[in-house]
């Protein structure tokens, strides 16, 4: 069985239209990272913050693209 203690998906909401979009996360990459996804709703790009508390819970923030 995995021992994997992160959840590998979260989900944020639409900086544009507020819908949830939900994001597979790859810890790998960094405990901190920026990155642009386009909404699975509008299509706006959203400018993502990823980061990781100390329970390895990923906490997820997004904002226009300016
Ligand atoms: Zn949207």
């Amino acid at each position: 069985m995995s021992t994997v203690s992160y959840d590998d998906s979260a989900t944020y909401s639409c900086a544009f239209c507020g819908e949830p979009n939900e994001i597979d996360i790859d810890i790998s990459a960094g405990s901190r990272q920026s990155y642009i996804e386009d909404c699975q709703v509008c299509c706006q790009p959203n400018v993502i913050r990823l980061g990781f508390d100390d329970t390895g819970q990923a906490q997820v923030e997004a904002e226009p693209e300016s």
